[in-house]
């Protein structure tokens, strides 16, 4: 019956606040989604999901429905197979999906502003705000009440970024726990599906049906090294007796970063001091280079991937043979691709290609493994797939908390006026060295004594996912 309330106030949220906000871009019709919920009860299914509402990027394949990506380029694109995560929510968890979550046109984006269903709103604020991006419609949908959480996908930041504009929670795990058979591709090596929620209790329950291995996805993380990662979540809890060492990068201090969110910082680090943890600055020079790694590595990764969007096998194809800009396929993709798509895999082509590979892609490369040594020398654990590292002078630490973002939510109409790129890139300067390193990292909210919300960032060593939810949890 609690179900069957909760469930019932979602889909008037939906109904309510949808055709507003554009958070969903197709929704599950009311009746469809309490058949199913009615069809539950009766057999009783234990999992703490059950009968759970969620909402789902765009880029996650289903069977039964189009997965666009937010694109001209996929439209009515339906897939043979469904993604591995959904099918676990379903068959595992017995959740109910309620639609698909507006986003960023392939994940690329950090406002959700490309989209062609156009933005989603940050439902926050009764001026039109960004929701954050690219995974927007899943923070929005959470915030607003529409599910009781939500998939994303996070590359440099997807699902930190928009929790934290949106004041939720946000999840990226470790790089491999989380299958990505059936999501979309952008850039593989960073592309980590992660989970929204306004709790973390219910974020651990979709992280613990959704972390498997999965024979389907080649960088899936096997059985073995998953109990390796149990057993020492469980040593680690019993040693430290819930009083943790906190590290504050110091390279995580930018300019760019608004009073609002600094003080937030300031005030939370505090608050952890007051609770009996002990804070170290700590530095890893290192991350200074992430952004521009980022920059590099990921268009790179992506041109490679949207190559196959080719006018021929699937999705969109221009109906004209050629034009002034040329053939079939360049036809297709500059019509079916929107600009900053077309800016990335420009980007990419340029980094892969002979004159630059060298200079660019190599180099960023190298850089990426120095940053990930670097966050490896900062805690106190040994990274578990990795040989142990000697570790310099300065402190280790568990956990290191940061800022998500250098602000608040910005205006959408201060974000459509962005005269660069470059402008939304560098949002992504506190998010992308735990994407590089592959790190597990939340935003949680925080609500500041003006009445803005800030989400703070919980990084951890590589596989310390469960410990970094439990602390995340005392943020809250
Ligand atoms: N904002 C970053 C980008 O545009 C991150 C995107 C993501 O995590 N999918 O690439």
């Amino acid at each position: 019956d609690k179900l069957l309330k909760e469930a019932k106030i979602c889909l008037s949220n939906i109904s309510a606040l949808n055709r507003r906000l554009n958070a969903l871009i197709s929704v599950r019709p009311s009746e469809s989604v309490l058949a199913r919920l009615s069809e539950m009860t009766s057999t009783e299914p234990a999992s703490p999901l059950a009968g759970k509402l969620f909402a789902f990027k765009d880029n996650f394949c289903t069977i039964d429905q189009p997965t666009s990506c937010a694109s001209q380029m996929l439209q009515g694109y339906v897939s043979p197979f469904e993604a591995t995560v959904l099918t676990r929510l379903y068959k595992i968890g017995h959740a109910i999906d309620v639609g698909r979550a507006n986003m960023d046109e392939f994940a690329m984006g950090t406002d959700n502003v490309f989209s062609i269903y156009g933005p989603a709103l940050n439902s926050l604020y009764s001026a039109p705000h960004s929701a954050g991006g690219s995974s927007g419609g899943s923070a929005c949908a959470v915030s607003a009440g529409m599910c009781h959480f939500a998939l994303g996908t996070d590359t440099g930041g997807s699902v930190r970024l928009p929790a934290a504009y949106c004041g939720v929670i946000g999840f990226k795990p470790s790089y491999g726990l989380v299958s990505r058979h059936g999501v979309i591709a952008f850039a593989q090596s960073l592309d980590t599906v992660g989970v929204l929620a306004r709790d973390v209790p219910t974020v651990r329950e979709v992280f613990n049906v959704i972390s498997a291995h999965d024979p389907l996805d080649p960088t899936s993380l096997s059985n073995e090294v998953r109990q390796q990662l149990k057993r020492n979540t469980s040593r680690r809890h019993n040693e430290r007796n819930g009083r943790y060492k906190i590290g504050i990068p110091l390279e995580f201090i930018v300019d760019s970063c608004s009073s609002d969110i600094t003080n937030a910082w300031t005030i939370v680090l505090k608050k952890l001091l007051a609770q009996g943890h002990e804070l170290y600055a700590v530095s890893m020079p290192e991350v200074k280079s992430a952004l521009p790694t980022y920059y590099i590595l990921s268009p790179s990764e992506a041109a490679s991937n949207l190559s196959r969007y080719d006018g021929v096998r699937y999705g969109y194809r221009a109906n004209v043979d050629r034009d002034a800009t040329g053939v079939l396929y360049g036809v297709t993709r500059s019509h079916g691709f929107g600009s900053e798509v077309r800016r990335r895999i420009l980007l990419g082509n340029y980094n892969l290609s002979s004159g630059a590979f060298k200079n660019h892609y190599i180099q960023a490369q190298k850089v990426r493994r120095k940053l990930q040594l670097a966050f490896d020398r900062v805690f106190s654990v040994d990274h578990p797939l990795e040989k142990p590292i000697k570790r310099d002078d300065q402190p280790t630490v568990d956990f290191l908390v940061t800022p998500c973002s250098t602000g608040t939510a910005p205006l959408l109409a201060d974000v459509l006026s962005q005269k660069s790129p470059l402008d939304s890139y560098i949002n992504d300067v506190l998010t992308v060295p735990a994407s590089l390193a592959g790190i597990p990292a939340a935003s949680i909210p925080w609500n500041t004594d003006d009445g803005k919300v800030v989400g703070i960032q919980v990084m951890g060593q590589y596989g310390d996912d469960d410990r970094v939810l439990d602390f995340s949890e005392t943020l809250t």
